[in-house]
């Protein structure tokens, strides 16, 4: 984090940003004045604002409802270290990451660079036609900092769905078993086998069959008692030898950052492995870090047969994912069985490329992992406030506070919204959309792990004694709910 400090003096001079009016009166932390970047939260206008809401508008009348989920109704203009800035000028602390996208957060010309170095030169060759260097050097570093000592190879895509869909193809193609067992509130991508192997029920109503066979979805485990229940499930389903693999996130990131109990990963792939089925690891979310090891897999000591990445890949700068596992798993797929004309996109792959240079040299996986155990226990605290506050919960950066929402079902959605208001710009997600996500850049200092504990607090504290204006529930009524 050597150059953060520096960075954070140039973007004091950039963003050009006063102390923050704040429409909760935000109070300054004491180290406001020793130049971070702590005073650059400035909630000046009502979000969502004026220019927001025209988009939002535009957005209705042209784009088809189902690109859109509604959080905030906000739109995003600009961003600067660990900071964005909506259409409006309101600047929050990103706890969002564009979906856990942005890792390095918004002070990184390198990768940009890296992407334009190479678009100016040649901007597309089509990988399946045409390979390209930036694509095979890429697929080395994967296969370098992926889990597991065995012989690896890598399938590049565009998106987690399409990667997920890959690693479906080739655990079918590989084990001759169409099965895959997946996990209830999973959630693995919007395209045909990534939905399928998905399990927010309501997303795929009238799409995809819930009967099918061939996506037995089984309960993530949070619990000992519950894992049991599910390796017995899970046995149970294997022993038709129908199965060719289990598809999981190794922490649930959508359903509201589950964590299964200690040692049911390592105990799965031993069954598995007694079966012959693949472990498939979807870490689109969970990977690059942001759980403070490269891998969530790391922390349970388990070589998964496949893993799916994607989000913080790119650090946000181009749409990339990939499948890396056992190669002769990714070679059962056949010459040109998964392809897309724009994956090994030259100048995309050489963006993610200095992403992974720019976490090495910066030694951000440390960072993430310090600085999340030092957050996570900052929003532990605020259990306290127990009315409000369930449980905080996560690992490294990949964080989430469950939300009371039985007495109230806006709960969650009040809670996230107050914290904007005092400009801390956070998501919420999981079944009953009940847990705030606390998903920020990998290179969140302390500091700036303070600020957020401290806005948590004071929200849970609001809360608790019901004093959030009433203004605030009224506009999370009409804006935090999408269409
Ligand atoms: N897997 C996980 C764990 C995810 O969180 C997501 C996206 N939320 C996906 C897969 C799908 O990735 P994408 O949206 O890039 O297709």
């Amino acid at each position: 984090m050597g150059n953060n400090t520096t960075r954070r003096e140039a973007l004091k001079g950039l963003v050009g940003l006063t102390v923050g009016s704040g429409l909760a009166g935000l109070a300054l932390p004491a180290e406001a004045s020793t130049g971070t970047l702590a005073p650059a939260i400035d909630v000046g206008i009502q979000p969502p604002g004026p220019k927001s809401l025209r988009l939002l508008e535009r957005l209705k009348g042209e784009v088809g409802r189902s690109n859109y989920a509604g959080l905030y109704g906000i739109a995003l203009q600009s961003g600067d270290g660990c900071y964005i800035r909506d259409v409006d000028g309101n600047v929050y602390l990103d706890c969002l990451t564009a979906a856990s996208c942005n890792i390095l957060g918004y002070s990184h010309d390198e990768v940009a660079r890296a992407y334009y170095d190479t678009a100016v030169r040649i901007q597309q060759t089509c990988f399946a036609y045409s390979p390209n260097e930036e694509t095979v050097a890429f697929a080395e570093r994967l296969a370098a900092i992926s889990p597991g000592e065995y012989r690896k190879k890598a399938l590049i895509g565009l998106t987690g769905s399409d990667s997920i869909g890959g690693a479906i193809e080739a655990a079918r193609k590989y084990t001759g078993k169409m099965g895959i067992i997946s996990f209830n509130f999973a959630y693995h991508g919007s395209t045909g086998l990534s939905q399928a192997a998905s399990g927010f029920t309501s997303l795929n109503e009238g799409v995809y069959d819930a009967n099918d066979p061939n996506f037995v979805k089984v309960d993530f485990p949070t619990t000992p008692e519950e894992g049991e229940r599910t390796l017995k499930n899970i046995e149970t389903i294997l022993a038709f030898g129908k199965v060719g693999a289990v598809l999981v996130e190794i922490i649930q990131g959508d359903a509201g950052k589950l964590q299964a109990p200690a040692g049911f990963f390592g105990r799965l792939k031993d069954l598995l492995a007694g079966y012959g089925v693949l472990l498939i690891a979807d870490e689109v979310q969970s990977g690059m870090g942001r759980t403070g090891r490269w891998w969530a897999s790391d922390h349970e000591e388990i070589a998964p047969d496949l893993v799916v990445m994607g989000k913080g890949l790119s650090a946000g700068y181009a749409p990339v994912s990939a499948l890396v596992g056992r190669a002769e798993v990714i070679d059962a797929l056949v010459p040109a069985g998964h392809v897309f004309t724009y994956m090994g996109h030259g100048p995309s792959v050489a963006a993610a490329s200095a992403v992974i240079d720019i976490i090495q040299a910066e030694n951000l996986v440390e960072n993430a992992r310090v600085v999340g155990a030092h957050l996570l226990r900052g929003l532990k605290a605020a259990e306290r406030f127990s009315d409000v506050v369930v449980e905080a919960r996560g690992r490294g950066l990949m964080l989430g506070v469950e939300i009371n929402v039985e007495k109230d079902a806006l709960a969650s959605k009040v809670f996230a919204f107050r914290c904007l208001e005092k400009g801390i710009y956070f998501g919420y997600i999981g079944d009953k959309q009940r847990v705030i996500r606390v998903l920020p850049p990998l290179v969140l200092s302390r500091e700036e792990a303070d600020i957020i504990i401290r806005v948590v607090h004071e929200v849970a504290e609001e809360m608790a004694y019901g004093k959030v204006p009433q203004a605030t529930i009224d506009r999370v009524q009409t804006y935090t709910l999408g269409w």
